[in-house]
């Protein structure tokens, strides 16, 4: 293979590249005519029987009011498959789902239309100063105190154990239900909150906390209960001291209004994070739902490290110790006070190293030359100087990609910038693209790169004049000299084979030109295309009757991709192919697959293959639709087991999105469907992509997460990228940083718009460097870590006993939390739990992540839903990670009705919930409506139109449409959460004491879980234990 040779002319993506063998990698490199042979993989050179009609690409083009011919489905009479462990042996197979859909509706009917304005040089940018070189807001105050109130209790022998009676109705049918069998309740009751001396200082106190202090139990191993009463602060071994400003208990309420938070010191810039924490005194006096008595999940023993990573086992007869569940950091707390800290002010980008607000909070950005944290998020702003320190931290060095990122419309698309046929401006050396942050020097004629430091000419076309300070005069009209983020068009080089593409043949291409706008044409074409999706349910009824009808069929799946790519090809363009699928291939046919599902691995060594791919058919078969540009969408519809694992290896590495339907009926799931399927359809994506991201000096990418390929260790080739797809990068030292330069980063994705342009999309984000460790935990963004963690471990599993996974987490955690607690923490008792503010919320998130179903499954998870929910991960954003991980839950009848946002959520623990009440919980998947067994009757009138909670019907997924305030808060409350997610939320209610409950306690992710997953306080317990053990 010949990408991307170092000699002239200079390739677009840079360095010369080992090649995966065989795999033809078209002209990046800017090579005609490339001279690799074809993908060599003997099982793809035809089309085998059954799959000749694969259209000719004229057909795939035909409108799309025209019936598509079926992309065949190969029926074959049934073998005796057996899918025993699904216990219906008589429907041994599904009927052929395989509907393809190669039609390409509407595709290119004005496809030489421009689609969107071009503006080379936007003539108006506002004068905002230089990024700062050096400027770093360091005015985090990281302060925050919690309780150091923590008592140990132990519960008399025996007393207290046994099954909630909230749980026993339901433990009939879920076979992990005996390990409810130890829930203490004898407990000392609810510590009072001490109070510190923080309540009495003034909010702009000179030297702000920077951590949060618990105490734990773990220090001082069981205690009796007569020891374990409140403690006040300063008392026993959890407390501050005079000398411990860092480490102070709760302040009263009072003390510290939230607006205080907003303060911060005195003047620009403002603290990155409240510097206390007022919420969790709202959440000690209680307003936070309902009672704070006897807590069902609370209490159980604490495992033991090995639990952690492993199978639940049988209670164990350890002391039961307790953390006051509102002592310890929430979630819901921190997530409200950034918002009421940084939610009304745009977020501006032209101070290097910020954090940005968590992605919880809505917020404005003004891109002033650093890539808003739309685009890039980073686990730190903050990084070490030396490989060393970062050793030291452990904390992973990563930034979480979404290059096509969509926008809120108060802010505009990256500007596009045409250099014509010279093409975009680049460092001779490392090929980085033209940026704020190179230098000019000698007067205008070079420039200094300012990832490699290498002295380039300015073309005379490009040369403009400095200014007194060093800056080119004409920095503020060049989004490339001032912006973060910018595209430039790209020129022929930068095309396969040297030609310019030929639009996508998936895409609806709409005219949005003048004329086309104002003679209504637009305006039709939208509304004929949201007809034309309307030609979906007559395929969803089809499926369906064809599972009443066959039994005999047996599927195939890898020819029908393989035909659709050959389209594609056969058209000489990119594009996207959307399959639809509901089982397990078996036919006789390349891609062919058995059923290898098998419960019983689970915690067994061979866990790990159940999220392998069976066979290697898949990943060639990808090879070669990336080499196309043919992203592939998949649409599963399962009834049984369909090996998600192997059938997601082709959405997976092109780029493209899976979606699981099981057992689909039309009458309850057409509406998700469809939803999603519209949504998908209209997605903006970037096809035939390569993205490379480029470092300074120093540090450089060495890892790679999401749905993509590599064929070496730098270019990340997606054939379809769309704006909710991220890749998470994760970086490595390999020489010193300098505190002054910073270290620097630069995304360059180069795509086929859907228009059929070639562009370069250019993402520049400069972070501080540190030589003070405390630096790094100042500016560290928990969210963003999780979202690198859970990635990590989710393919971690593919290769390791889940087991060890679970456990590298953990320990990972604890280094993290030791290292900071012996190099920035002030001294202390060894019984305080010190976290550092912005980490503060990393025990209860990494906890959820580690209960989550891939690395700890409950009994009735299924392989394929565990698969399915790997692969999802590993493309999601930060948002996406962190609602998923931790769910929002809602009450609905707490807030006045006619409130016009959206409740406060509280903590997802039962504890929480009201009997009287009623919730909504998302996580960005599912949607669950829970009743409470006590609710006023009027409100279930006005929700469900009965007259009692007991004729509800329990699993229902559509409210009814009733006229009155409550009935449409609700429901406008679920279309409005289902529009902030990228995939329709199915609703489900669920009436308290119901069996369905089960399912939705799943969520409630601060308690014990079913499948023995440690709540939240039992885990900070273990994590403090871990801690203690690290630095002793
Ligand atoms: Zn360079």
């Amino acid at each position: 293979m010949n990408v991307n040779q170092s000699a002239p002319p200079v390739p677009p993506f840079g360095q010369p590249q080992p090649v995966y063998p065989g795999y033809h990698q078209s002209g990046y490199g800017g090579q005609p005519g490339s001279t690799a042979p074809p993908t060599s993989y003997g099982a793809y050179n035809g089309p085998v029987p059954g799959y000749q009609q694969t259209p000719p690409p004229g057909v795939s083009r035909a409108p799309p009011s025209s019936e598509a011919p079926p992309a065949s489905t190969a029926q074959a009479p049934c073998g005796q498959a057996a899918y025993g462990q699904f216990g219906q042996g008589d429907v041994q197979n599904g009927p052929s789902s395989t509907v393809q859909m190669q039609r390409f509706p509407g595709s290119q009917p004005f496809g030489s239309v421009p689609l969107a304005p071009v503006v080379s040089q936007p003539a108006v940018l506002q004068p905002f100063g230089p990024p700062p070189t050096s400027a770093q807001v360091t005015a985090q105050l990281a302060g925050m105190q919690i309780s150091g109130a923590v008592a140990p209790a132990l519960p008399p022998v025996g007393l207290g154990y046994g099954p909630p009676t909230s749980l026993a109705s339901a433990s009939g049918s879920f076979p992990n239900s005996g390990l409810y069998g130890s829930y203490p309740q004898g407990q000392a009751p609810p510590l009072s909150q001490g109070q510190g001396h923080l309540g009495a200082q003034p909010p702009q106190r000179s030297a702000p906390p920077q951590a949060s202090s618990f105490t734990s139990p773990a220090s001082g191993g069981p205690r009796m209960p007569s020891m374990t009463g409140p403690l006040l602060p300063g008392q026993g071994f959890g407390g501050p001291s005079v000398s411990q400003p860092n480490h102070v208990s709760s302040p009263p309420p009072q003390a510290l209004p939230p607006g205080s938070q907003m303060t911060g010191p005195p003047g620009p810039p403002p603290p990155m994070h409240s510097s206390q924490q007022p919420g969790y005194q709202l959440q000690q006096n209680g307003s936070f739902g309902p009672a704070r008595g006897p807590q069902p999940n609370y209490g159980s023993p604490y495992p033991g490290a090995s639990t952690f990573g492993s199978q639940p086992g049988p209670p164990q007869p350890l002391p039961p110790k307790r953390l006051d569940p509102d002592a310890i950091p929430s979630p819901i707390q921190v997530i409200e006070d950034d918002r009421n800290n940084r939610g009304s002010e745009p977020f501006v980008t032209g101070v290097r190293g910020q954090v940005p607000p968590l992605v919880t909070t809505n917020f404005l950005v003004k891109d002033q030359g650093n890539a808003s944290p739309r685009y890039i998020r980073c686990t730190s702003y903050n990084i070490p100087c030396t490989s060393d320190m970062a050793k030291q931290a452990q904390v992973p060095l990563a930034a979480v990609i979404k290059p096509l990122a969509r926008l809120p419309p108060e802010e505009a698309s990256p500007y596009v910038v045409d250099h014509g046929e010279s093409g975009p401006l680049r460092c001779n050396r490392c090929k980085a693209y033209m940026c704020p942050f190179m230098q000019f020097i000698e007067g205008g004629r070079r420039f200094q790169c300012c990832f490699c430091s290498c002295i380039n000419d300015v073309p005379p076309q490009y040369f403009q004049h400095l200014d007194h300070t060093g800056k080119r005069v004409d920095a503020y009209d060049r989004p490339e000299l001032s912006l973060g983020s910018y595209e430039f068009l790209a020129t022929v080089d930068y095309c396969k084979n040297n030609k310019f593409p030929s639009p996508p043949a998936f895409i609806f291409m709409i005219d949005v030109s003048y004329n086309a706008i104002r003679s209504g044409l637009v305006r039709l074409l939208c509304e004929e295309l949201k007809s034309l999706l309307d030609f979906l349910p007559s395929l969803l009824d089809q499926i369906p009757e064809m599972f009443a009808d066959t039994r005999e069929t047996e599927t195939v799946f890898a020819p029908v991709i393989q035909a659709g790519m050959e389209a594609l090809k056969a058209a000489e363009c990119a594009g996207k192919l959307f399959l639809f699928h509901t089982s397990l291939p078996i036919a006789e046919a390349p891609g062919k697959l058995k059923n290898r599902d098998d419960r019983k691995l689970i915690n067994t060594d061979k866990e790990k293959t159940l999220f392998q791919p069976q066979t290697g058919a898949y990943q060639t078969l990808a090879k070669e639709c990336v080499a196309q540009g043919c992203c592939v969408d998949l649409f599963l519809f399962p009834n049984q087991y369909v090996d998600v694992a192997t059938l997601s290896v082709v959405p997976q590495l092109t780029g493209g999105s899976v979606y699981k339907y099981a057992c689909f009926q039309v009458e309850n799931d057409q509406e998700r469907f469809l939803s999603d399927l519209r949504r998908d359809v209209q997605k903006v994506v970037g096809f035939d992509a390569v993205m490379r991201v480029r470092t300074s000096t120093g540090i450089r990418a060495v890892d790679f997460f999401g749905a993509f390929y590599m064929s070496n260790t730098t270019d990340v080739e997606l054939a379809g990228l769309d704006g909710d797809k991220t890749v998470t990068v994760e970086f490595k030292h390999d020489d010193r940083l300098n505190e002054e330069s910073g270290a620097l980063l630069q995304c360059a994705l180069l795509y086929t718009s859907c228009a059929g342009q070639r562009r370069l999309r250019i993402h520049n984000l400069a972070l501080n460097c540190c030589t003070q460790l405390a630096d790094l935990y100042r500016n560290c963004e928990t969210d963003t870590l999780i979202n690198y963690m859970a990635k990590f471990a989710y393919r971690g599993v593919l290769n390791s006993p889940v087991k060890t996974v679970r456990d590298t987490l953990i320990t990972q955690c604890a280094q993290i939390l030791a290292c900071y607690r012996k190099n920035c923490a002030s001294p202390s008792s060894a019984g305080q739990l010190i976290l550092p503010e912005c980490m503060k919320l990393l025990p209860v998130y990494l906890n959820c992540v580690l209960k989550s179903d891939v690395l700890q499954p409950g009994a009735e998870v299924t392989t394929d839903d565990r698969a399915y929910v790997r692969q999802l991960v590993t493309s999601m954003d930060v948002a996406e990670t962190n609602v998923f991980f931790y769910p929002r839950l809602l009450p609905l009848t707490k807030s006045p009705i006619e409130s016009a946002t959206e409740p406060p959520a509280v903590r997802a623990s039962e504890e929480r919930l009201s009997n009287g009440d009623i919730y909504l919980l998302e996580n960005g998947l599912n949607l669950f409506l829970w009743v409470g067994a006590s609710v006023q009757q009027g409100v279930v009138q006005s929700l469900f139109s009965v007259s009692s909670f007991s004729q509800i019907t329990s699993g229902l997924s559509v409210l009814p449409v009733l006229d009155n305030p409550l009935s449409k808060k609700v429901r406008g409350l679920i279309d409005s959460l289902r529009a902030q997610r990228s995939r329709y939320m199915k609703l489900i209610v669920v009436k308290q004491e119901d069996k369905l409950e089960m399912l939705f306690k799943h969520f409630l992710v601060e308690d014990k879980s079913l499948s023995g997953g440690a709540s939240y306080v039992d885990f900070l317990c273990h994590m403090h234990k871990e801690i203690r053990q690290l630095l002793s």
